[in-house]
């Protein structure tokens, strides 16, 4: 018998949690923690936060599922509300971001069928992550996570990202897509020039190609806007999210413009679990607590303190090349071996993640005090004091 029961799929370290509150989380031996990396940018509320957990139980109590034979009418409150937001006009709900990405590459396959394109082209980018399914694997622009799984899906073509050149090379008479995410968060927190996503809209105006922007990071106002497109002042067609619109219950959601919408009739796509009623109580409780608690605005604000506060203590460092992000999303590139950093961040009560092996990735809630994040920046300092 092995010692464990749960498949290895997973580098954990070694600590469980058994309760958590804001931006604090407390393990099984009842010890504190900063948690600045919210699940992977899931628990932007923080934990157990009180109005989601309210709606949650309220709702369990009086039905869980029933099923998209029939009217889900939390659907149409919280679609209506993600439409407001967005300045979309049609929601999709899943319940992950591979799902929620899936039925955009769905959507776009089908545009080129309306076309009479045998073989239908999506653009995607280099260093990009769009999930773990067949299809968001073969999207994702990295190949350790496709290494083993070929075959890879077909009608995927790749580029550098934040290079509007390379758009206009790869193009071909079978393209009807670019898929790409706004800020690459697993790619290492890269942020494109500032024109880029205009640049894209443009581009795809002139082609008849539909926008997807993989929003499953930066969205629900963790670059202090509640989608980063909204940065760039542009309309995209079609908008997927996840992570963080639960705050941790699994949900995920594409949004379309009405007439990208418009390729998915009924019968066309499908998910059992997908906008169940515990879902979207889970999802209207948090869009409520978003705005009455103005996270939006404080994750920019914070955000903005806490790369200043950051430029000031670790930012001094000489191996630290480049501190970047929006709001709440950001990256400390450094120039050394970080594979120790995260378990030594433990034992300090910190929780930061690493990524694409040199960048320090920051995703706090959005609830962030100024407090703790002088004691992110602080903490971190320590670290990489201790570790280069
Ligand atoms: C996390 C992530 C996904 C995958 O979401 P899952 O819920 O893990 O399937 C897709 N795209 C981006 C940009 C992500 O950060």
């Amino acid at each position: 018998m092995p010692s464990s029961h749960v498949m290895e799929t997973y580098k954990r370290l070694p600590v469980a949690f058994a309760s958590g509150s804001g931006a604090t989380l407390v393990d099984t031996d009842g010890r504190e923690y900063l948690d600045a990396v919210s699940g992977i940018a899931v628990c932007n509320l923080g934990h157990a936060h009180p109005a989601v957990t309210e709606a949650l139980c309220s709702q369990a109590g009086r039905l869980v599922h029933t099923s998209n034979l029939y009217g889900v009418p939390l659907q149409e409150e919280v679609g209506a509300e993600l439409g407001r937001l967005s300045g979309l006009d049609r929601v999709f709900f899943a319940n992950s971001g591979a799902e929620a990405n899936e039925a955009a590459i769905k959507l776009a396959r089908r545009l080129g069928h309306a076309r009479e394109i045998e073989r239908p082209e999506i653009v995607v980018m280099q260093g990009s992550f769009h999930g773990r399914t067949m299809a968001t694997l073969t999207a994702t622009g990295n190949r350790r996570v496709q290494a083993g799984f070929e075959p890879l899906v077909p009608g995927f073509k790749r580029i550098p990202y934040n290079d509007l050149e390379a758009v206009e090379r790869v193009a071909s008479e079978s393209t009807v897509a670019v898929l790409v995410e706004p800020i690459q968060g697993e790619g290492g927190v890269t942020v494109p020039d500032a024109e880029y996503l205009a640049g894209l809209r443009r581009l795809c105006d002139d082609r008849g190609w539909l926008l997807m922007l993989d929003e499953v990071q930066t969205g629900m106002g963790r670059t202090g806007a509640w989608f980063a497109y909204q940065h760039a002042g542009i309309r995209p067609d079609v908008v997927t999210v996840a992570k963080a619109l639960g705050n941790g219950f699994p949900v995920g959601a594409m949004l379309a413009t009405e007439s990208a919408a418009e390729l998915l009739g009924p019968g066309t796509h499908a998910t059992t679990f997908g906008g169940s009623p515990l879902a979207m109580a889970a999802v209207g409780a948090v869009l409520r607590a978003m705005e009455e608690e103005g996270l939006v605005a404080r994750a920019a604000e914070t955000g903005d303190y806490l790369k200043a506060r950051l430029e000031e203590t670790v930012g001094r460092r000489p191996e630290v090349r480049e501190i970047r992000g929006k709001g709440l999303m950001l990256g400390i590139e450094v120039d050394a071996d970080l594979s120790g950093l995260m378990p030594k961040a433990l034992e300090h009560g910190l929780l930061v993640n690493v990524t694409a092996e040199r960048v320090i990735r920051l995703l706090p809630p959005l609830i962030l005090t100024r407090e703790q994040a002088d004691r992110i920046a602080e903490g971190l300092d320590y670290l990489l004091g201790e570790l280069l």
